[in-house]
This record gives C-alpha cells, sequence and structure tokens, in this order.
C-alpha cells in the first residue's frame, strides 16, 4: 500500500511518515502544492493525504487538478475552523477528512475503510502451500508455524504474493514496497529477500520464493 502525504508542517509530514511506514505502508511525502500535485498525478498511490492550506498550490486546488483523471482516494486534512474548505473539498471530490489535531488511531481507522472501499472484491487471505497469509490481521503462518515479519519483509512478500506464479521484477519490487527516495544502488531488496527466504523456507520445507537470475523474483509452490 503506497501512501502520499502532501503536508507543508514538518513535524506533522514526518510524524505520518513515521507513523504510516510502521504499519507497514509505503509513504512518499511533498512540503508543498506543486511537489504534491507533480507526484500525485505520476505515480499510482493507494491513498493520499492532503492538507488545505498549502504554500504553492492549496489543497482544493491541487484536488481540482487531479479530478477527475486521477481517482485516487484523498483524505484532506483541514483546520478547525474551516467549515467553507472542508464543504469545497467534498464537492471537488474528496473521500474524507480530518480535523486537525487528529488521532493518528482515527487516521488509521479511516485509511482502513477507504481501502477496503476500494478493494472489497480483493482477497484478503492468500493460501500458497502450506503457506498463509492473512492480508487484513498482517499475519503469517506456515503449517503451523507462525512467522514474524518486519514491516517491510510482510509488504515484499505481500507482493510477491498477490503476483503468485508471476515473475516480479526487481524495479517492481522497488516500487511498490520502497519509497521514491528510495536508492536503487544499494542492495536492500536483495538482503531483504534473503531475510524473508529464511524466515519463509526452512529446512525440509518445499521452498516458495525463487531467484530467476537476471529477471526477479517468484512465489510458488513447485511440485
Ligand atoms: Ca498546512
Amino acid at each position: 500500500m503506497k501512501i502520499l502525504v502532501i503536508e507543508d508542517e514538518l513535524k506533522t509530514r514526518e510524524y505520518l511518515k513515521q507513523g504510516l511506514s510502521e504499519q507497514g505502508y509505503v509513504v512518499d511525502t511533498a512540503a508543498d502544492g506543486i511537489d504534491g500535485l507533480h507526484l500525485a498525478a505520476n505515480i499510482g498511490y493507494d491513498v493520499i493525504i492532503l492538507d488545505i492550506m498549502l504554500p504553492g498550490m492549496d489543497g482544493i486546488s491541487l484536488l481540482k487538478s487531479l479530478r477527475p483523471s486521477v481517482k485516487t482516494p484523498v483524505i484532506m486534512l483541514t483546520a478547525k475552523d474551516a467549515l467553507n474548505s472542508r464543504l469545497e473539498a467534498f464537492n471537488c471530490g474528496a473521500d474524507d477528512y480530518l480535523i486537525k489535531p487528529f488521532s493518528f488511531l482515527e487516521l488509521l481507522a479511516r485509511l482502513q475503510v477507504i481501502t477496503q472501499r476500494g478493494r472489497s472484491k480483493e482477497e484478503t487471505n492468500i493460501y500458497i502451500g502450506d503457506l498463509h497469509i492473512d492480508l487484513l490481521a498482517r499475519r503469517v503462518t506456515r503449517g503451523k508455524r507462525r512467522i514474524d515479519l518486519t514491516a517491510k519483509e510482510f509488504a515484499l512478500l505481500e507482493v510477491l504474493a498477490r503476483r503468485r506464479a508471476q515473475i516480479v521484477s526487481k524495479t517492481v519490487i522497488t516500487e511498490l514496497v520502497w519509497d521514491i527516495c528510495f536508492d536503487t544502488n544499494t542492495n536492500v531488496v536483495e538482503a531483504t529477500i534473503k531475510r524473508l527466504r529464511a524466515k519463509l523456507d526452512q529446512d525440509g520445507e518445499p521452498k516458495l520464493l525463487h531467484t530467476i537470475r537476471g529477471m526477479g523474483y517468484v512465489l510458488e509452490l513447485r511440485s
């Protein structure tokens, strides 16, 4: 799940980036409306969190420029007394709003509602051999063995599992699991694959995570 946070207040921006990353979301940030619009229009996000009062271009104008071509759900952040801008936000196609200061738990709840809305028909449980991934509870088991994953390992597993039996390239993985500031020259993808594989495929178990040399990775049970 990829989220764009457009917010000029450094503290709020970093707080959201850290909090959402800990929940396993991949988070890009923009500090003004111009950068925000550029990212929102060119990169496929699952949700955009958009402040209304922004330098460069305000949140309402940004939303007007996005709609109707970009349909990504948008949660607006509004000041307490800005009732008019809240109404305007809904008229321009905002999906939800939060009044500042807001609780992080409430934001998470709204995010869950919005992302469920979009993916109601998407699977919430994936089974590959004896591997079971519960995408909602974010729980992974293999047979009776519980597998504890970090947020990044889980995000990587989810990307591979949703495309199971297909080869997923390092470029696609990088784009879906890491944020835009990610340095592609590092071997972080390989290192994360290695850690994930060590947790998934233990001695004596059929291997599920395969490397296809020069192409990428595939998650499948091979007979
Ligand atoms: Ca602001």
